[in-house]
């Protein structure tokens, strides 16, 4: 068969299932507001939290870097790559997790595959919740250990899981605050089973990065958890707003992770103005509370705002809040009327999130003005009507 006709093949069974995806092109820069086919429209689905990503601070941050650094750094970390400024930036991230060491990779993908792979193998075991983002997902398959879901924040099943899965090493990983949901894993209950069965905690913080603890470190810093997590994985593509990750811990485990997480070492370093913009961001976030605050209290008012005039969205009140309309062809549906109506909130569905659960997820911005998301709120009643009526 030729592929181009498989390919046609694929895609319209993927139309027919409602699962079929399309590049939506935005024509500004990621603001609270964007340009989509020439209208501006209220960005409600971007991971953008805090608005960072055009912060003129951190523009300017980019372009000095690119003065003095150049836009690229010209090989992996382990030949000729890895900048004054790279190790600038893993210093300040050490410091702000409060770990020995932290090393950068090129995205959140490329750390929990190249971590996970590196630190456990044939033999060991990986117990991973059933709401893990696909990154974890896929680096567990990678690392060829056994790979034990359990249900989603279920810790007396992991504890049973724990308990009757023989194995050399044992590895617990978690999302923190989970992207698709917005809800946090409990993460304190999970160090104290990890202890009683001798098992490492691998936390993502992709999404609690910048919005959650005294200084934004994320969820292990609110729950002052330092001691018991040796793994602590961030993203710098989200609430920071430029791109890159890091993985903190214990200088050794930092180390090995040089030496053998072949996402790191196979790759080109990242560019210095991303190093540069990235550096200034964590700084920022470090010293200015009031953006999470303000993020906070965005959430909690646009979670109260859709529950008062009765559309569905689950949870709590988070910077994510799913809308749970379970078919992904009426999610779509829905997410398009939106736009029409000047709000943009992607649909999200399988395989993202499990069958029958697709839904909007809202994200709301700190930058987002209280008549934005009023705005935002009569969109969503005028759609949820319509559909009903
Ligand atoms: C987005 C995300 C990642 C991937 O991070 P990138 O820097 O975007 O590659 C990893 N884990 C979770 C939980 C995420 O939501």
């Amino acid at each position: 068969m030729a592929l181009e006709k498989l390919a046609s093949e694929r895609l319209l069974d993927l139309h027919t299932r409602g699962l079929l995806r399309d590049l939506r092109v935005v024509g500004s820069a990621a603001d609270r507001w964007v340009d989509i086919g020439g209208r501006r429209t209220l960005l409600l689905c971007s991971n953008n939290y805090l608005g960072l990503a055009t912060h003129p601070q951190l523009i300017a941050a980019a372009a000095e870097a690119a003065a003095l650094w150049g836009v690229g750094a010209g090989g992996s970390r382990l030949i000729s790559g890895s900048l004054a400024l790279h190790q600038e930036l893993e210093h300040e991230l050490t410091d702000w997790k409060r770990t020995e060491d932290a090393v950068l990779f090129n995205s959140g993908y490329h750390a929990n595959v190249g971590t996970i792979a590196a630190l456990v193998g044939e033999g060991d075991a990986v117990f991973s919740d059933a709401l893990n983002h696909a990154s974890i997902i896929d680096g567990c398959r990678l690392s060829r250990a056994r790979v034990v879901v359990y249900p989603h924040k279920d810790v007396d099943a992991l504890a049973k899981e724990l308990a009757r899965t023989p194995a050399r090493h044992r590895l617990i990983v978690t999302d923190s605050i989970f992207s698709m949901d917005g809800d946090a894993a409990p993460l304190r209950e999970i160090c104290t089973v990890a202890k009683r069965y001798d098992a490492w905690v691998m936390v993502d913080e992709a999404h609690a990065t910048g919005v959650l603890g005294p200084t934004g470190a994320g969820l292990v810093e609110e729950l002052d958890l330092h001691g018991s997590v040796d793994i602590q994985m961030g993203t710098l593509g989200k609430a920071l707003g430029c791109f890159g990750a890091y993985v903190a811990g214990k200088r050794s485990v930092v180390q090995l992770l040089v030496n053998r997480a072949r996402s790191f070492v196979y790759t080109t370093a990242l560019p210095p103005p991303v190093v540069g913009a990235a550096l200034a961001a964590v700084r920022m976030v470090r010293t200015q509370p009031q953006l999470r605050a303000q993020l906070h209290a965005n959430a909690k008012f646009f979670h109260r705002a859709l529950q008062n005039r009765g559309i569905p969205v689950s949870g709590e009140p988070s910077h994510i809040l799913p809308v749970l309309l379970k078919d992904p062809t009426r999610t779509m549906q829905v997410s398009t009327r939106l736009l029409e109506a000047g709000v943009w909130v992607q649909g999200i569905r399988p395989p993202t999130v499990p069958e029958g659960t697709s839904r909007l997820r809202v994200t709301v911005m700190a930058t987002h003005t209280p008549e934005d998301l009023q705005f935002a709120c009569e969109a969503f009643v005028k759609v949820f009507t319509e559909e009903r009526g």
